[in-house]
């Protein structure tokens, strides 16, 4: 059985006793055991991290811009070998592993142009012969614990802003699908990134705690489910850290009934079930306003039904399996409740079974018509491939549904009406929204983080707000007196003059 091993120092690392199963969900097979570290492997860790923060916070601009844009060509050369370590222990087809890469790819770009980035402002003569001017200076050792569903992209979203400015990074990935993160390491290394500044640590709650309370990790940035980031948001922040902390979701699609069905119905289909609604912007919840109803659940159960279900290597399957046989086990379960209290489950995908992969952890498409906000499969993060469909009267109606939930994560509404959307974006309680859009992750330049119980903290992950996250500012203020002049020092509180 293969090992998986830390990553400390620029090299691989054995040692913990304890270990975690990795399966390949669509065989349904163990195939490696990863190590899950003790808190002394941690305190290690951050020993080694905080010697290479000595020098990488002193190494400059353009030395450490150099290392990004050699990381961003190595990451963009081996696409195809992370998306298949993802594919092989996450389960999501290789085209949408291809796109996750993608899109971590662009936050290393974005931080391609930290010397930008990183620029402060300067005003001359503020008050006679003084100058005020402010820069940004990296915090230290910094930790990201992320979770299963992007293994790949959602430590994108932390670790190249982190480290181009000018911070060392541990990064706790999931142990259910830990081995991106391992190439990741060696891609840095070939890029020339100094050994210690990006280390990996594997682990469950005892690594994830060591980080929490270790004095030397100054920041932490979390995204995973809800109750585990109000646990790292409360724990970390009570340690002196700076923290943000991204939880679950439950997004909400609202359909109006001027939209097209056609254009709708695709996009329904995609976001509800595309990487087997493992993903926090999936589409969980479709609000069909008005007469939009019928029409709609026909539309879309008929898509539903004709998704190709198998394992993410076979080329023709859009979707693959869910991560681990409880994960399925959960989906099914809640299906099963949706229809004890009420739910039409118009497409049914507990019993499926793939030809070749029967022991592999899959269900099928879900649609679930007639859905109302005390059933469990609406209050439930499902995080599977299950739409439940809420009927309701008008755009305010469906406003008030969305703001009336807890998270906050995205939204979307389909509609050819300028004033509705506006109406919508305006009320809504959402940090990500889209028009027309059914997926709305913001672009690696803006910053991705969503609203009430999705996200714990005050800033959210990458663009502009990871830079702020990542540093913390000086202001200085500076005389420099020609000597012949008389001093003016005074006991008044300093004015300008
Ligand atoms: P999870 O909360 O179970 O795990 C996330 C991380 O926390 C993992 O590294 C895990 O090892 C660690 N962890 C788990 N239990 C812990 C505990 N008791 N104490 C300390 N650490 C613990 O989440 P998951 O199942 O891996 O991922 C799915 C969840 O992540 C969903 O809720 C999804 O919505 C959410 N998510 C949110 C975003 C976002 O941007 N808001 C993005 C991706 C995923």
């Amino acid at each position: 059985m293969r090992t998986i091993e830390h990553w400390i120092g620029g090299t691989s690392v054995g040692g913990s006793t304890r270990t975690a199963p990795v399966w390949n969900p669509a065989t349904g097979r163990h195939e490696a055991d990863v190590l899950l570290a003790e808190a002394a492997e941690v305190d290690g860790a951050v020993a080694v991290a905080k010697e290479a923060f000595a020098s990488w916070s002193q190494t400059s601009l353009s030395a450490r811009t150099k290392v990004l844009f050699e990381f961003r060509h190595l990451v963009a050369a081996n696409v195809d070998r992370l998306a298949e370590a993802i594919t092989d222990e996450h389960g999501k087809v290789l085209s949408d592993a291809r796109g996750e890469v993608q899109r971590g790819l662009e936050v290393v770009e974005f931080a391609c142009g930290i010397p930008h980035l990183l620029k402060g402002d300067y005003s001359d003569q503020v008050s006679t012969g003084v100058d005020l001017f402010s820069f940004r200076e990296p915090l230290g050792v910094v930790a990201g614990i992320t979770p299963f569903n992007f293994p790949a992209m959602v430590p994108m979203w932390m670790f190249p802003v982190a480290i181009a400015c000018g911070n060392t990074f541990i990064l706790k990935p999931s142990e259910r699908d830990p081995s991106a993160s391992l190439i990741i390491a060696e891609l840095w290394r070939e890029a020339g990134l100094p050994d210690g500044v990006f280390n990996v640590v594997h682990g469950d709650k005892v690594a994830v705690d060591a980080i929490l309370d270790h004095p030397d990790i100054a920041a932490v940035s979390f995204v995973g489910s809800t109750p585990i980031a109000r646990y790292i948001h409360t724990r970390a922040s009570q340690s002196g850290k700076r923290v943000q902390a991204l939880g679950g979701a439950k997004n909400h699609a609202v359909i109006l009934p001027d939209a097209d069905l056609d254009y709708v119905s695709d996009h329904l289909v995609a976001a509800a079930f595309g990487s087997a609604g493992e993903r926090c912007m999936a589409i969980s919840a479709a609000v069909a306003v008005g007469r939009s109803g019928e029409a709609l659940v026909d539309a879309v159960a008929e898509k539903a039904r004709k998704v190709v279900v198998g394992s993410g290597r076979t080329s023709a399957s859009e979707m693959g399996p869910v991560v681990t046989a409880a994960a399925r086990d959960r989906i099914v379960d809640l299906i099963g409740a949706g229809e004890r209290q009420g739910g039409d489950v118009v497409v049914d995908g507990r019993e499926l079974v793939v030809p070749g992969f029967e022991e592999g952890f899959f269900v099928g498409p879900t649609v679930i018509d007639r859905v109302t906000r005390e059933m469990d499969v609406y209050t439930e993060e499902i995080f599977g491939p299950v739409l439940s469909v809420v009927r309701s009267d008008d755009v305010d109606e469906a406003i008030a549904l969305i703001n009336a939930n807890p998270y906050g994560n995205g939204t979307a509404i389909f509609t050819a009406s300028g004033e509705a959307a506006r109406r919508f974006q305006r009320g809504v309680h959402v940090g990500m929204i889209g028009v027309n859009v059914p997926i709305p992750v913001p672009m690696a330049y803006y910053s991705f983080g969503g609203w009430k119980d999705s996200l714990f903290g005050d800033k959210h992950v990458h663009g502009p707000e990871g830079v702020s996250f990542y540093t913390r500012a000086k202001v200085v203020t500076a005389r420099w007196p020609q000597v012949s002049h008389p001093a003016d020092a005074s006991f008044h509180f300093p004015t300008n003059s």
